[in-house]
């Protein structure tokens, strides 16, 4: 017997975490550890945002706010989206929550009947299955091959829809590839939907500002404005401005969507945190350099890492146009063995010997549902980039 409930036991903990809690665990074991895994900004808060949140704090920012957050927020988010998105959303239809990750959670919370079936494009950023699992909807994973640049093709759209199909999730520049829709693309998706009334589309654009070819990221609401009463859009401050730990994403929607995402946090979670609703604020209204920046420093690491790693036999991996990742194929190690003498059958086995080996913590392309692969994260110094690349060539010379 168990006192947790079906609906936790059907979900499991973020494969992320696991691999970072492993690599911790190495590390107290006194092994030097490459950390590859983590998913977040290196880069400090920019200064003018965390002053804004300490002027807040100062001025009482330190009470409950409007659950849907406050209006200086709610502003900036409307003036955003409409600054770069091109999209027009009123007050009544902006709600602030605790992450975009909440915001994804909460609103397959408040729309989904059990078995209600959620189109996820493989590969995927791990959360999305199990947030659906847990508010009892059946994730419908789609695999994406490279060869497709690892998109979604309407065909396969088209084909992934049933009568039970609630949602299409699209993640756009995207965790874990950073493979990016393109406008032409999205209307073609948006031509498949227009043909399904039952289907909804969500679209978790956090990565958007993260790109590296120069292109503006479009969004499907430019391509398909027709869809906008059956779409949510996810965003939030945590990417962008190097703000993971201040816990502030949002969503912008249809008012009834956004009212009843309203009542489930206002009984649940409550706001966001005051503080931090001032500092995204300040981060979306203030001066906008520490973004072309902080791109900027991305670009010439996933461009340095890319050549180290495609100069690993048996390593491939093209080039990502957003997103702070590096999808690499290990399909040519797949088959060999180690000098242990274990097989190498999949990419966990892959991932898990070049942790053991060299140290270098990664994770593996199967948490993301397309294999063989890892991601790699390049979100940390050029320095321990370098590290990480030399010690994953070590290992890999080693395999026979
Ligand atoms: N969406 C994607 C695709 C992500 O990769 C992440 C973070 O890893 C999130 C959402 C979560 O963002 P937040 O920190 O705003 O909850």
């Amino acid at each position: 017997t168990t006192r947790i409930a079906e609906r936790v036991r059907r979900i499991k903990p973020s494969p992320s975490t696991s691999a970072a809690d492993r690599a911790n665990e190495l590390r107290r074991q006194g092994k030097s550890i490459v950390n590859l895994v983590v998913g977040e900004p290196d880069f400090d808060t920019p200064l003018h945002i965390r002053q804004a949140a300490a002027a807040a704090m100062d001025k009482g920012a330190t009470r409950y706010t409007l659950m849907a957050g406050t209006v200086e927020l709610r502003e900036a988010i409307v003036a955003k989206l409409k600054r770069e998105n091109g999209l027009d959303y009123a007050m009544n239809e902006i709600i602030a929550t605790s992450g975009a990750k909440s915001a994804i959670y909460n609103a397959f919370a408040i729309t989904l009947e059990p078995g209600d079936e959620v189109i996820v494009p493989a590969p995927y950023w791990v959360s999305y299955p199990d947030m659906v699992l847990a508010c009892d909807g059946q994730p419908v994973t789609v695999a994406c091959p490279e060869a497709n640049g690892f998109k979604l093709t309407p065909a396969q759209l088209e084909a992934a829809i049933t009568p039970r199909t609630r949602w299409l999730l699209i993640n756009s520049p995207s965790n874990p590839t950073g493979a990016a829709y393109t406008a032409a693309e999205y209307r073609a998706l948006a031509d498949v939907l227009l043909r399904h009334s039952q289907v909804m589309v969500m679209t978790d654009d956090i990565y958007e500002h993260i790109r590296f070819d120069g292109q503006k990221t479009p969004h499907i609401l430019g391509a398909a404005p027709e869809l906008r009463d059956r779409a949510l859009v996810v965003n939030g401050v945590s990417k962008t401005y190097a703000m993971t730990g201040w816990r502030i994403g949002y969503v912008a929607g249809p008012a009834d969507m956004i009212r009843a995402m309203d009542t489930l946090l206002s009984q649940s979670t409550g706001n966001c945190c005051s503080i931090s609703q001032a500092a995204a604020a300040a981060a979306m209204n203030g001066d906008q350099s520490f973004v072309a920046e902080s791109v900027a420093v991305y670009k010439q690491r996933r461009d340095r890492t890319l050549d180290l790693i495609n100069a690993i036999p048996g390593l491939r991996c093209a080039t990502p146009p957003g997103a702070f990742y590096l999808y690499v194929s290990c399909e040519g190690l797949i088959g060999k063995t180690t000098p242990a003498g274990k097989l190498l059958a999949e990419d966990g086995d892959v991932v898990m010997y070049l942790l053991e080996s060299e140290g270098v913590a990664m994770v593996a392309g199967t948490a993301y549902g397309l294999s063989p692969y890892f991601r790699l994260s390049i979100a940390t110094s050029i320095d321990i980039l370098e590290e990480g690349c030399a010690r994953i060539s070590r290992a890999v010379a080693e395999l026979r």
